[in-house]
């Protein structure tokens, strides 16, 4: 126990962060929020406004947990980033201020507890030189949108000035309704990889139905009027009475979602198919590990070359003086103690270091040990220490301790290939645990609802349905078991000091970030070497079985035709290209002009049916190319799906912001929100995913399936 209260201490340690605070800027010193405290250690997801671009981007460049894509409001950014009270601290010293704590890491224990209860820069000096001041830019709408939700209007607008290049250019959207309203607000300017993209705004309340819309820019630009249009426009067919849903009551673990595909398999069997996939996951375990020695002075991390369930979780490890001169250093291994005897000089006194205890424990052949030197104890004298026990410091104990099967629901009258493919897969990231509540809700309405819908029959006679409820088990028992935020799995790649207890929660692969096209490995953006990035693309592509599992799904059934890929949160709604490469922002090839059509019309069709549940509206500005959107995410799978096995791939990210009508702010909701609201979006996009389904059944009816 000892070991594993130290390892949650020492978790927290800011060493990504700190690489990021290395070089802090200029940012003027702003007072804290006092509303927003966080202990040292303690981690949250937390709302942050920045002091400038540059700590962004040395956030960025530091591997920081963003949880979302960074906002730029009036010159300040705002970021979710997962970070402990003294990473806050210290950015909060370089200018920052916490705007909004999403979500405590307790939090997510709690509801799961509750739900179970119940561009390019030219410098002002330039333009003003160039004679530019009397400059006059032009102005083009390239989004105008309008909505109602919750009984409140909203107005969306992206506006692109030909001032490219001018950073200092303002752009204010002047609104006027119906019955003669006006009111106005500015535009931001947003650019991405150092390239100018538009100026935009979140959603602005206005009191009813915008009419006209006008731009002007400070360098004197004009736009025409536009009349913006109702967003999505699309409405689903209505739900028929006696419509079949809610069959999510809590949050699942990867343990009742194995019960749950079970169950439907049973009760289903006309209409279901469970496929075990290939792909085998290393399983909820990890090797076992301890300090030999004080971390705090000199200690050698030991650790088992098989993991800790294995029989090597409390097998002992020390070192002793052997109390005599000229002993040389040797070790022992008997009754799961490993002795490890120092050794001594003429006179009797220890020699060892600790460079040589862990080049002693790392040289047999086919070693049941490995050692590595604790980061800041090269060179020192080993103390003699111990005994101290292995653990593999895991702490759920509900889980199997094996290699995991991930399986699929397969859903359809005609599971023989000959009918046009839908695939929804999701929790890929282990933290995101809405999303598995989503495609499991979205599979039982499908099956229940052919049981007494003529409709859903009738798609489920012309559509061939696979699901994919958690691609990563491993890293989802961990999430729900030892640490809430963990995103990737829990393959551990890493080397030398990074094996160090204390970066127990940063190991592991970033399952969408290890696939094939536009991969890292191929020089894209938005993926890590670091094998403590929350974005590891780990060691080659396709080197995790997790993503190998997706990928074999697809290429087993050419059928698929359509793919989404559910995650949390935003309120995304996004397709390829998903990457681009830094320099010059060269994306992955744009779609043809006839799929971008089939993209944006599929996805306005699917934003309705979403909407109409609880009146959720995924933005216009969210809706779009994951490059264009969010951000660059080298080696996704939506894009290897897309450009390597020509599937309509799509992304969703459940939990749209909430607006808070007595702040008039957008709100996040997290990964792991109380469970009413994970229930709530479990609902609004399954009832997408149907609508992906007749989305799917209508292209088929103008295009052969391919087989
Ligand atoms: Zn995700």
């Amino acid at each position: 126990m000892f070991v594993r209260r130290r390892w949650t201490a020492l978790a927290t340690t800011s060493i990504l962060i700190a690489a990021a605070l290395a070089h802090p800027g200029p940012g003027a010193a702003a007072p804290p929020s006092p509303a927003i405290t966080l202990a040292p250690t303690e981690t949250a997801l937390v709302r942050v406004r920045l002091a400038d671009r540059a700590q962004l981007d040395r956030l960025v460049a530091g591997g920081a947990d963003l949880a979302n894509r960074p906002r730029s409001r009036d010159g300040a950014w705002t970021a979710d980033l997962v970070l402990t009270g003294r990473q806050l601290a210290d950015l909060t010293r370089q200018g920052a201020t916490a705007m909004q704590v999403v979500q405590r890491a307790d939090d997510g224990t709690r509801h799961l507890a509750e739900s179970r209860r119940a561009a390019q820069e030219r410098t002002r000096a330039g333009l003003r030189t160039s004679g530019a001041a009397t400059a006059v830019d032009t102005l083009q709408f390239l989004q105008a949108y309008w909505w109602t939700t919750g009984g409140r209007t909203f107005l969306q607008a992206q506006v692109a000035t030909t001032a490219t290049d001018d950073p200092d250019v303002e752009i204010t959207v002047t609104w006027r309704t119906a019955d003669g309203a006006t009111g106005s607000f500015p535009l931001y300017r947003f650019e991405d990889s150092g390239e100018y993209q538009y100026h935009y705004a979140l959603p602005q309340p206005v009191p009813s139905r915008p009419v006209q819309l006008t731009a002007t820019s400070t360098l004197g630009g004009t736009s025409r009027p536009v009349t913006p249009s109702l967003w999505p426009n699309a409405t689903p067919p209505p739900q028929p009475a006696g419509y079949q849903k809610d069959f999510i009551d809590a949050y699942l673990t990867p343990v009742d979602i194995k019960a749950r595909i079970a169950r439907l398999g049973r009760q289903y069997r006309d209409l279901v198919d469970v496929i075990d996939l290939p792909n085998k996951t290393q399983g909820y375990r990890r090797n076992a590990a301890a300090y030999l020695g004080d971390p705090a002075a000199a200690a050698v991390v030991v650790e088992s070359v098989r993991f800790g369930d294995q029989g090597m979780n409390g097998v002992q490890v020390r070192t002793v003086d052997p109390g005599r001169p000229n002993r040389p250093l040797s070790m022992r291994y008997r009754d799961r103690v490993l002795t490890i005897s120092l050794a001594t000089d003429r006179a009797g006194t220890v020699t060892s270091t600790t460079d040589d205890v862990a080049a002693l424990i790392n040289a047999p052949r086919g070693a049941r040990f490995r050692a590595t030197v604790e980061d800041g104890s090269a060179g020192l004298p080993m103390p003699v220490a111990g005994p101290v026990r292995l653990d593999d410091g895991l702490q759920g104990t509900e889980v199997p301790a094996r290699p995991w099967t991930v399986q699929a629901l397969r859903i359809g009258k005609h599971r023989d290939g000959s009918r046009i493919g839908v695939l929804a897969y999701s929790q890929e990231h282990a933290r995101e645990w809405a999303t598995p509540l989503v495609t499991l809700e979205f599979a039982e309405r499908l099956l229940a609802n052919a049981r007494t819908d003529a409709a859903t029959r009738r798609l489920l006679e012309q559509v061939d349905v696979f699901v994919i409820p958690t691609v990563n088990p491993d890293g989802a028992n961990y999430s729900f078991n030892d640490y809430n935020f963990q995103r990737k799995n829990l393959v551990n790649h890493c080397t030398g000091a990074s094996r160090d207890p204390k970066y127990r929660t940063m190991w592991g692969v970033d399952v969408n970030r290890n696939y094939t096209v536009g991969s890292l490995f191929d020089g894209y953006v938005g993926a890590s070497a670091n094998c403590l990035s929350g974005n590891y693309a780990g060691t080659a592509e396709l080197s995790e079985p997790e993503s190998r599992n997706v990928i074999d799904l697809a290429k087993a059934h050419p059928n698929i035709t359509f793919a989404m890929n559910v995650h949390s949160y935003g309120g995304y709604f996004m397709w390829p290209p998903g990457a681009y490469k830094a320099d010059g922002r060269v994306t992955l090839p744009r779609p043809s002009i006839d799929e971008s059509t089939l993209f944006l019309g599929s996805a306005r069709r699917i934003v309705g049916a979403i909407a109409a549940e609880r009146g959720t509206v995924t933005w216009p500005s969210q809706t779009g190319p994951v490059a264009d959107v969010l951000y660059s995410a080298a080696g996704n799978s939506a894009d290897q799906l897309y450009y390597e096995l020509g599937i309509f791939a799509w992304d969703f990210e459940v939990g749209n912001d909430r607006w808070n009508e007595a702040t008039g702010q957008w709100e996040g909701v997290g990964f792991q929100p109380p469970f009413d609201e994970a229930h709530a979006e479990a609902q609004e996009y399954a009832g997408g995913l149907v609508e992906l389904v007749r989305v799917a059944r209508d292209y088929a009816a103008d295009n052969p399936v391919r087989r």
